[in-house]
């Protein structure tokens, strides 16, 4: 077979191995809805989703006053913030955004007490100014601590570790609860600050977006990673003693859907060997089919193998034998090239990859395996939200149902990648039927995974 025409085959082989029709969007949208139930009926129901108590058993009313810090870790960098609530709204608002040293975050030298020192001494500077210049208005300080990584909850402030994702492999931290390891951080440098809450970002982007939509319902992560939490009704939690049957009547779930796997997946066998050499092999398998830090991996790997098909293609490999090197928002800018000679194109893989001098086919190749990857990432989304809303019934297009049912979604790639937003979008209304999805909104909630641990952090507070 001629070179070129090996390359083509990859590509063509790609597109059928991911395709996600709607009746296999319908499946994987069952599926997911089959493991919410059963990793709602006793702990460890599904050995796929962990449908975490978060605990949070209110949402904000609006009516919370006060300052409160918040602290958000979850990707490359964490962020501090304060903010001052005034009853009708955020009257004040001050964030900090710090880069997590690499060797912190996974490594011989990535401890559990070199992570949270590190963290409580950049709060400890972060509080040190703010007040300098008049931050707070007296009583105890309170903090909303975001930690978006499966944590088994045992009250609204503590939980323990029950794996790392992502980036982070810290050993000693699994088992160990993150708010004492935060607290114990914190007191050793001379930091007086109470930790009311423990989050993660979903529960707080789903905190933030009811906090100024009260028809949220569920919340969604797309950024480094991905995860969803919802707003499920107290009783139908047959896990749930009880005696911890909250007078609500409602629980704020967090379902880690990121850990979702099915035979209904379009896995492939870049997706597989991505899988083994990750830092969590078999786990998270929806995560690395849908979030910001796999697309640019996978579309390196498919591409590592075009050019091994056709050196002449892409110029022979340059950089593409080295993991991670192709990241997601690389995927989306060369997705997005209009220019009439896929200049974009060229620049990136001159730039990030080293490949020189490409032709315009071998550009408009690289074009529709980025095209392909992201499109079946967005659709798997897609599958995922409907999968939430078919379980708290709100998929169903009656007369009856006049209320809407509102998605918030935060994360770098929901936000930042036009067509990947798009296409998802368009899948949700596609799966829902016309009738259904106009009482639907899946919509931006930049940020609400700091401002949400402040809101719970306020609606928790143990200020008299
Ligand atoms: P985190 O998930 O780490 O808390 P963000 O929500 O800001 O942080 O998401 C960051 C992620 O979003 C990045 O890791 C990247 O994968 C993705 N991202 C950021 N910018 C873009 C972009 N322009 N196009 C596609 N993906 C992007
Ligand atoms: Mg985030």
């Amino acid at each position: 077979m001629p070179k070129m025409a090996a390359a083509q085959r990859v590509v063509a082989e790609l597109r059928e191995a991911c395709a996600t029709p709607a009746a296999r969007l319908a499946e994987v949208a069952a599926a997911m809805a089959g493991e919410m139930e059963a990793g709602l009926a006793v702990e460890g129901g599904s050995s796929e989703m962990k449908m975490i108590v978060s605990y949070v058993d209110s949402l904000p009313t609006g009516g919370e006053e006060g300052s409160f810090y918040a602290l958000d870790l979850g990707g490359t960098n964490f962020r501090v913030l304060r903010v001052r609530l005034a009853g009708g709204g955020v009257a004040e608002r001050v964030a900090r955004e710090v880069p997590i040293p690499p060797g912190l975050m996974s490594g011989g030298g990535a401890t559990s007490e070199c992570l949270f020192g590190f963290i409580a001494s950049a709060l400890a500077e972060f509080v040190g100014e703010e007040e300098e210049e008049g931050g707070l208005d007296g009583g105890e300080r309170e903090l909303g601590f975001t930690f978006s990584f499966p944590v088994h909850q045992t009250s609204i402030a503590s939980g323990t570790l029950i794996r790392w994702t992502k980036a982070f492999a810290v050993d000693d931290a699994i088992g160990e609860d993150v708010v004492a390891a935060l607290q114990a951080a914190m007191s050793e440098r001379g930091l007086d600050m109470r930790v009311s809450a423990l989050i993660n970002d979903t529960v707080g982007t789903l905190a933030a977006g009811s906090y100024y939509d009260e028809d949220v319902v569920a919340a969604v992560i797309l950024g480094t990673g991905t995860n969803a939490a919802y707003v499920e009704d107290a009783t139908a939690i047959a896990k749930l003693h009880p005696s911890q049957l909250p007078a609500s009547n409602t629980m704020v779930i967090n379902t880690e859907w990121g850990s979702f796997a099915s035979p209904c997946l379009p896995l492939t066998e870049f997706d597989e060997a991505l899988d083994q050499e990750s830092l969590n092999p078999g786990e998270q398998t929806y995560e690395k089919l849908i979030s910001g830090m796999y697309l640019g991996e996978i579309v390196r790997r498919v591409l590592l193998k075009i050019s091994s098909r056709c050196p002449s293609l892409l110029g022979g490999a340059g950089e593409l034998a080295t993991p991670f090197v192709l990241r997601t928002p690389d995927v989306s800018a060369m997705h997005h090239d209009e220019t009439p000679d896929l200049s974009i194109v060229g620049e990136k893989l001159e730039r990030t990859l080293g490949i020189r001098g490409t032709s315009p086919e071998a550009r408009r190749m690289v074009v529709e395996v980025c095209d392909i990857v992201a499109t079946r990432a967005a659709r798997l989304a897609a599958a995922g939200i409907v999968g939430i809303l078919k379980k708290i019934g709100r998929v169903d297009g009656g007369e009856g149902r006049r209320r809407r049912s509102v998605v918030a979604v935060d994360g770098g790639l929901f936000e930042h990648y036009g067509k990947f937003r798009r296409c998802m979008e368009s899948a949700v209304r596609e799966l829902l039927g016309e009738a259904a999805a106009e009482r639907v909104v899946v919509k931006l909630a930049s940020d609400g995974s700091g401002l949400g641990a402040a809101l719970v952090a306020a609606a928790h507070s143990q200020r008299a």
